[in-house]
């Protein structure tokens, strides 16, 4: 166990900058608008840095340099772009606990998600897309005797990109990756929740990449999200979010058509089927981990297991072991190794996680465990805790339809197997899902049938580079973390040559 002294504390690695700028053109550039917000730490709900509150004129600034420094990198070599993306993931890899730290105060995640999972997985997805650009061959056809049709990718130029707050850095990573391997220049807007663990990032690898390469404009959604996606100066706008932003932000888009990659909500079902009780212990007590997986991350996952199914014969005694299994997950102060459940990210956030578990009271669900703001004391006593909440009901609550994005599972019972893909699939959504039983054909079918783009089959929340991610139905457009992002990001020439 460790316990990581907070940041600017004696014996941390940290100390953020009382103000942080935007990045641009390779240097820390002021707001035109002299303008600042605060950035606050949900483990203890108080301000710790001041960040640039980017505005339209902010994000022209950006794209002048995007726009200035993309002709030349799009020039470079695969083997160039895959040496820098390499180096990139080297320094992630020697500055883990100091990110982690970072991500964890910006965040409110306990500190041993960034340091085992996020942050190799964010070098991880560099070390991928540099190896996936070296190794993209073209294509050529031979028309006729004298004819042969050339085809080469070539990137698109300059980029947006907008991320959500739940995985500041690994988010970014998911779209700086492919973007920057395919040789376009980007101009990124962080969350206006969890701006800073990118700027320190940005501290580490900012001076690797040519000046104007990646830019990074900070601010809020309106003010610096929608000139940078609604700015005709852009070839694609890459955005992950809720779905109804992501329905604003496709509206920009087609007003200068350009295409769009959306990540966006989900309402992920967990299917346990009746056979997981006799399967062998290790895999019985596998299946309760991947139920528990609700409250990963506290529950601000897009692919939460926030719904599950549950077999009627095992219903009542699959429940109970995950209840008290689910009771014993330790909650604590995020920068403590061993705590598994941290502070949700935002205040706004943690009112919206609350003010849905009113509303599943109201109409009627069950609550097994949980159920209320937890206080955790201390310095943390301000923080924003929920405790991990397990409520009975109906897939047709609200519980069960809408995205609450908290440590909140809606438990219900299906009848065969149906009844369990009918109940899967009566969403909006299609993002993830997750199906437990021994019974490979059971699984497989299931895996097919569920309307979801990523199926967890006797597995939950594994996010390995190379498996293509993104969503079915409202969930999103596109795919990212495999290869086929690279199309998202690159155009084709056709080069019609007569010999
Ligand atoms: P959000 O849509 O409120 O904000 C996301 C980003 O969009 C922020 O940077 C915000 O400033 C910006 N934004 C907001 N309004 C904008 C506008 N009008 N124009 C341009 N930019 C705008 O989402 P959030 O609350 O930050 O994130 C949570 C959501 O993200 C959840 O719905 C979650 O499921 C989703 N998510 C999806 C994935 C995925 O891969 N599918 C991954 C993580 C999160």
């Amino acid at each position: 166990m460790t316990i990581y002294a907070q940041p600017g504390t004696e014996g941390s690695k940290v100390t953020f900058k009382p103000r942080y700028e935007h990045w641009i053109g390779g240097q820390w550039v002021k707001p035109v608008k002299g303008q600042y917000f605060e950035d606050i730490t949900p483990v203890t709900g108080k301000p710790f840095a001041e960040v640039a509150r980017g505005t339209a004129e902010d994000i022209d600034a950006a794209l002048d340099a995007a726009h200035k420094a993309a002709p030349a990198w799009g020039k470079t070599s695969p083997t160039e772009r895959a040496a820098v993306l390499n180096k990139i993931a080297d320094v992630i890899d020697a500055n883990l606990e100091l990110l982690a730290v970072a991500e964890t105060w910006d965040n409110g995640k306990p500190v041993r998600e960034p340091l085992n999972a996020d942050l190799p997985l964010a070098s991880d997805h560099f070390r991928y897309f540099a190896a996936a650009i070296r190794a993209q061959d073209g294509d050529h056809a031979e028309l006729d005797a004298d004819t042969v049709a050339y085809q080469f990718h070539e990137p698109l130029g300059v980029v947006g990109q907008i991320i959500p707050w739940n995985f500041p850095i690994l988010m970014a990573v998911w779209k700086l990756a492919p973007a920057l391997a395919a040789g376009n220049a980007v101009v990124l807007k962080p969350a206006e929740q969890t701006p800073v663990s990118i700027l320190v990032l940005i501290e580490l690898i900012g001076d690797i990449l040519p000046p104007g390469v990646l830019n990074i404009v900070n601010g809020f959604g309106v003010e610096a999200g929608k000139p940078l996606a609604s700015s005709p100066r852009i070839r694609k706008i890459a955005f992950t979010g809720e779905t109804s932003t992501g329905r604003l932000i496709s509206q920009y888009a087609s007003a200068n058509l350009i295409p769009v990659t959306l990540e966006l909500g989900g309402k992920s079902p967990n299917i346990f089927f009746k056979d997981i009780a006799d399967a062998d212990d290790a895999f019985y007590d596998k299946a309760q981990e991947g139920f528990a997986l609700f409250a990963f991350n506290q529950g601000e996952v897009c692919t939460a297991p926030s719904r599950a199914l549950i077999h009627k014969p095992i219903y009542d005694s699959f429940l109970d072991t995950v209840t008290a299994r689910t009771a014993k997950a330790i909650q604590g102060n995020p920068l403590d190794t061993d705590t598994q459940v941290g502070a949700q990210a935002s205040n706004d956030q943690l009112e919206k996680i609350l003010s849905y578990i009113d509303i599943g009271k109201q109409e009627g669900a069950k609550v097994r465990l949980g159920g209320e703001r937890a206080d955790l004391g201390g310095d943390f006593a301000e923080g924003y805790y929920v405790q991990p909440t397990i409520f009975e009901g109906h897939n047709k609550m609200r519980l069960f339809q809408e995205e609450i994005f908290g440590p909140v599972v809606a438990v219900t019972s299906f009848e065969d197997y149906d009844d369990a893909i009918s109940i899967a699939n009566d969403t909006l959504y299609g993002l993830g899902a997750g199906v437990w039983s021994r019974n490979g054909n059971v699984a497989y079918r299931a895996g097919r049938d569920i309307q979801a783009g990523r199926v967890w089959v006797n597995n939950y929340h594994a996010y390995p580079a190379g498996a293509a991610f993104g969503g079915y139905k409202s969930s999103g457009i596109g795919r990212e973390n495999n290869k086929l992002a690279l199309d998202h990001y690159q155009q084709t020439k056709n080069l019609l040559v007569s010999y």
